[in-house]
């Protein structure tokens, strides 16, 4: 499931093919996937309307548009956008298409439909996209200062591992990079929020960090299913750098010593060596 560094890759692309460009014709198959309102409102949203900016939040895309909406895209389980040419032959599952006015068309494949793409009103977003309104902090878009993340330690009193998946404390982190961030910060995913030494909150607030970066500028991870890709189709590098998500029963490489173990917590596995996570 794309996470943060994934949803930035795909961000990145759609600044650069879809930014400036005006919407000129647009095509929805599956009505699952605009289920949030209706393929007419998706339709009528876009067409001849100029996309302004790409932003992201957390893991969702944010394309303002200059009707003053903004169209929302949500990759869940299996989402792709993708770029190509008008009329290049489109892959199984494309249930929207974009016809851009350079001539390329972007389109959202998604073979298992969890996916979403919905334009909405940005000032009517408790309404309209409920969830959005109460994300966390995103640790890039938004940045997450140390100090706001041992506010938020500190007062949930929730187990570390299960506390960076929610999104409604930290924006963007899900089951890879809760892993690998709790590795770099040495930190056993099962420790209380709340009963972290300071030096524990301050390696895990440069873990966030740098994990994220590192994986933002790897292009994300890409796992066997090959599910992720850019706008390109291409693939990430980070799961070459996974240091501990996918791993189990390897000999961790970090302290030499242990062997990853994998845990399964709320139907979520989870990865962490047991000598160097404390
Ligand atoms: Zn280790």
């Amino acid at each position: 499931m794309p996470e943060l560094p994934e949803v930035e890759t795909v961000r990145r692309g759609l600044d650069r093919f879809a930014v400036g460009r005006r919407v000129e014709r647009v095509e929805v198959g599956r009505e699952r996937t605009v289920r949030r309102t209706s393929r007419r409102a998706v339709i009528d949203g876009l067409t001849d309307t100029t996309i302004t900016a790409a932003h992201r939040r957390g893991k969702y895309l944010l394309l303002p548009l200059d009707s003053g909406d903004e169209l929302m895209i949500h990759l869940r389980m299996s989402g792709q956008v993708l770029v190509a040419p008008a009329g290049t032959d489109r892959p199984p599952h494309t249930h929207v298409v974009a016809h851009l006015d350079d001539g390329n068309e972007l389109w959202f494949v998604d073979p298992r439909t969890f996916g979403e793409v919905v334009v909405f009103d940005p000032t009517n977003v408790e309404v309209e996209l409920p969830e959005l309104a109460r994300l966390g902090p995103d640790p890039i878009s938004d940045g997450l200062s140390l100090r706001e993340l041992r506010s938020l330690l500190r007062t949930r009193k929730r187990l570390l591992k299960p506390l960076l998946l929610d999104q409604h404390a930290i924006a963007g982190i899900g089951n890879i990079y809760a892993d690998e961030i709790l590795h770099a910060a040495r930190l056993r995913p099962d420790r209380l929020s709340d009963e972290l030494p300071t030096a524990a909150e301050r390696r895990l607030h440069g873990a966030i960090h740098e994990i994220l970066t590192r994986a933002i500028e790897a292009g994300g991870s890409t796992l066997g299913d090959a599910q992720y890709v850019d706008l390109l189709g291409e693939g990430g590098s980070y799961q070459d750098d996974h240091a501990v998500y996918g791993r189990a029963g390897e000999r961790c490489q970090t302290c030499g010593v242990g062997w990853i173990r994998r845990t399964v917590s709320a139907q979520r596995s989870t990865h962490f060596c047991p000598r160097c996570q404390r």
